[in-house]
Parts: C-alpha cells; structure tokens; sequence
C-alpha cells in the first residue's frame, strides 16, 4: 500500500484548507487550493523536503484560487483543474478578493482544466474526477477508491454541503452530485474539505442533516 501523507495549511482571512498531500517514500507531491500566504506554503512545503509536482484546483473561488498564480511562478510546475465552467471565477479573483480582504490575489488561467471520467495522479496515484457542480458551477471532487480518500473542495462539509447563494448557485444540483458521485463511495472513504475538519462518508451518510434519508415513519 502506497504511504500518503497530507499536511492541511489554513489560508487566507476565510481560513480555507489548503492541503499538501505527498507520497511519503518518493516525497513527490500537489498542493491543492493554494488560495494564499503563499510565502507560508512555500515554507512549509521546503521544511517538509517535498518536491512539488503540480497544483491542483477543486475550483475557482478566491480562498482556494488566488495564490495560484503565484505559487505557479515560486514552484514552476502547471496548475490542474479546476472545470473550465469555473472560468469566469478565475478571470475575476482579483475583485472577489477585493471583498473578501485578501491580499496578494491573481486572477489565474490553469495550464489543463479537467472533466468528469478522467483521472489525475496526486503522490503517485490515480485519482478520479468527479464534476459536482453546484456550489460553483465546475468544482471538482477527487477520489482514490483504493486507499478511500477524496478531496471534496467546498461541495460536502463535515455536517454540511457547500453555500449554493451565489447568483450562479444549485442548491438542488449540489444535492443531486452529492447523492450521485460522492454517497457510491464507500463508507470508509476518509476526506478532506474546504473549511474547517474533515470527515468520512459514512459519517456524513449516517448523520449529515442535508445528505440524511427521510426516516421511514
Ligand atoms: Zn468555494
Ligand atoms: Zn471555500
């Protein structure tokens, strides 16, 4: 069984959970949802001896966006992801920024974006793209049946599902993604979210308040 290993970096003033996740022999791996400190990632990633190969986006909201570019430039390698249906959230995290407060941002075009069916190798494995739209219309969902662990961006939360009151929100499409690509996934399947602690899905099956079946009485 292949040792991965992920480190979690809350950055920005919104607290977002960038993550570094490597491959614990060869110590090559991504970081996914670089959204800023950039200088504070890059520390990290140097005092931990990885070698980073790509940047990864579940998708294209300034936390977890707009230190891309900029990390893009420190690392030289190639930013994955998100869908390109995110594009219009990338050509503006400048403005979004603006708003949020959070400095250093750049609007960032990716050098591949990714669709549902195909796979993308994070610490040596093949992950599976899942497209969830719905909290933004092209986060992504990363997951490895193998060794049950996923990268769920902000479409599922321990206890909650992403904020869909966006102009261009779908409460009822992330529900729909929820239920179709990510409750197939096995119980164990351990994960990492945007914010705040990570979960299982199991656990979010069994008592997540938006996910939850009706009782039968
Ligand atoms: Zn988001
Ligand atoms: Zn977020």
């Amino acid at each position: 069984m292949p040792s991965i290993e992920a480190a979690i970096i809350p950055v920005t003033p919104l607290q977002q959970n960038c993550s570094i996740i490597w491959d614990h022999d060869s110590m090559e791996g991504v970081v996914v949802d670089p959204g800023g400190d950039v200088p504070v990632l890059l520390k990290e990633i140097e005092e931990r001896g990885i070698r980073i190969e790509k940047i990864v986006l579940t998708h294209g909201h300034v936390d977890h966006a707009a230190g891309a570019a900029e990390l893009r430039e420190h690392l030289g390698v190639e930013i994955w992801g998100p869908h390109i249906a995110d594009e219009f959230l990338l050509n503006s995290l400048v403005q979004a920024a603006r708003e949020y407060g959070i400095p250093g941002a750049r609007n960032v075009t990716p050098d591949h974006w990714l669709e549902e069916g195909g796979t993308i190798t994070i610490a040596k494995l093949p992950f599976e793209i899942l497209h969830c739209p719905g909290h933004s219309p092209g986060s992504l969902v990363f997951s490895n049946t193998d060794i049950k662990f996923a990268l769920v961006g902000d479409v599922l939360f321990n206890g909650s599902v992403g904020r869909t009151d966006f102009l261009y929100g779908d409460h009822d499409a992330l529900i729909n993604a929820i239920h179709t690509k990510l409750m197939p996934l096995d119980d164990e399947t351990q994960f990492i979210c945007g914010h705040g602690p990570g979960s299982s899905i199991g656990a979010e099956r069994a008592s997540n308040p938006f996910i939850r079946q009706a009782p039968s009485w």
